[in-house]
């Protein structure tokens, strides 16, 4: 089963794709971490990424669709995969429907979570990353269980540099413009699902579990 989420920064895709992890028989495909890797590594590919994601914008479309492309090469055909922050345009999304279906997959549903901009400033403003396995956190929603320590490795956790409230504003607007176009190109497919996530990640997590238990 492949699926992907949708929703804008701290709409709760990275915290509902560990649990889905956790509970169902998928790997996490999250271009954020593969290209904060890259930014840690020093690669060619994190030099160009840096200052985009400093910036808050996108990483042009070749260069995501390249490692995404790359990335499925590892991927075993009996497991889903849960795609975290790709697409993120129109393009992207076109794109992916072309890799899957020549590796003999397809796109089985898109969860669209749906916040407002005043809670994406919110949680963007508690967000905990581990810098080692991308895990995340919020200092009073979903605290770790030592303070200031990545529960699975220990490593210790940091604020983004791209989550600084300054920085979220110019996100939140390329959202609006590039990746909410996302949800009619898969609602007209048929693969839209659309969840309230203002409750937080318990509710949407029981919305999406009973979803694809019954799918
Ligand atoms: P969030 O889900 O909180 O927005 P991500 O970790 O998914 O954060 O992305 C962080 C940044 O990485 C984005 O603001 C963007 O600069 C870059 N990025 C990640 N995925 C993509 C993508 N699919 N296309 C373009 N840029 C991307």
């Amino acid at each position: 089963m492949d699926i992907i989420l949708l929703g804008p920064p701290a709409a709760g895709k990275g915290t509902l794709a560990q649990w889905l992890i956790r509970d169902f028989d998928v790997i996490h495909a999250s271009t954020g971490d593969m290209l904060r890797k890259a930014i840690k590594d020093g690669t060619e590919l994190g030099k160009i990424a840096k200052p985009l994601m400093d910036a808050g914008k996108l990483v042009p479309d070749n260069i995501v669709n390249g490692i995404i492309q790359e990335w499925l090469r590892g991927i075993p055909a009996g497991r889903g995969i849960i795609f975290d922050g790709f697409p993120r345009t129109v393009a992207q999304a076109e794109a992916l429907d072309e890799m899957l279906a020549s590796v003999g997959r397809q796109i089985d549903c898109v969860v669209s979570i749906q916040v407002t901009e005043e809670i994406v400033v919110e949680r963007i403003g508690g967000r905990l990353s581990c810098p080692r396995d991308g895990s995340v956190y919020h200092a009073t929603n979903y605290p770790p269980k030592i303070a200031g320590k990545c529960d699975k490795c220990g490593a210790d956790l940091i604020q983004r540099d791209d989550d600084k409230p300054e920085k979220i504003i110019e996100r939140y607007k390329q959202y609006l413009e590039k990746t909410m176009p996302l949800a009619g190109y898969y609602d007209q497919k048929g693969l839209l699902f659309p969840v309230d996530g203002r409750g937080g990640s318990e509710e949407v997590y029981a919305m999406v579990s009973r979803k694809l238990r019954s799918s």
